[in-house]
Parts: C-alpha cells; structure tokens; sequence
C-alpha cells in the first residue's frame, strides 16, 4: 500500500507527476480553425522526454470522446476542447499556472 500515486493513480515507479511538477514546462493549448470550417484543439509544449506523448494521447481521446494524433511534440485532437484539455491536464498532475490558453 501506498505504491499509488494520488494525483495519476498509476504505480509510483510509472507516476510522472513529481517530475511534471519540477520541471517547468509551459503547455500551450490551442483552437484552430482549418479547411471547411473543422475546428483542432492543439496541445504543445510537452517534454517529449518526460510525457508519454501516446499515453497522454490515449489519455485525452477517451476524456473528450474525440478522434486525434500525436506528432511532433505535438498533440491535435478534432473539435474544440479548450476547457476539457486543461481539466485532463490538471488531473494528471500540471499545474494550473503551465497551462496557457491560447
Ligand atoms: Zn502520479
């Protein structure tokens, strides 16, 4: 017992957050307008190096329900999911204050 952690839930030896928390990364979110009108919701400015960009992929799509990718550093999900990102991304341990609205 206490091998959970509290914030992501996932075993200590798997668990990210201290390290999120430390480093001090600014994760822009982002809605775009493209082609025929279709809305992206872009997540960037994670450290590759740190974030499983494919469990946070996962981790986003089952949250909002929508379809999306990752590339790049980069994170676009179909439609716009400002609100939903940063609820997501405050769950799994980043602080408020690195998550820019744009
Ligand atoms: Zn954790």
């Amino acid at each position: 017992m206490g091998e959970i952690c509290s914030t992501c839930g996932l075993p200590k030896e798997l668990c990210v957050c201290e390290t999120i928390a430390k480093e001090n990364q600014v994760i822009e979110v982002i809605v775009e307008k493209r082609k025929f009108g279709k809305h992206y919701t872009v997540v960037t400015g994670m450290d590759t190096k740190e974030i499983d960009m494919d469990q946070l992929l996962k981790k986003l799509k089952s949250k909002l329900a929508c379809g999306g990718t990752a590339k790049d550093g980069k994170i676009e999900l179909q439609g716009q999911h400002r609100q939903k990102v940063k609820e997501t991304l405050l769950e799994i341990g980043f602080a408020p204050e690195a998550i820019v609205m744009r």
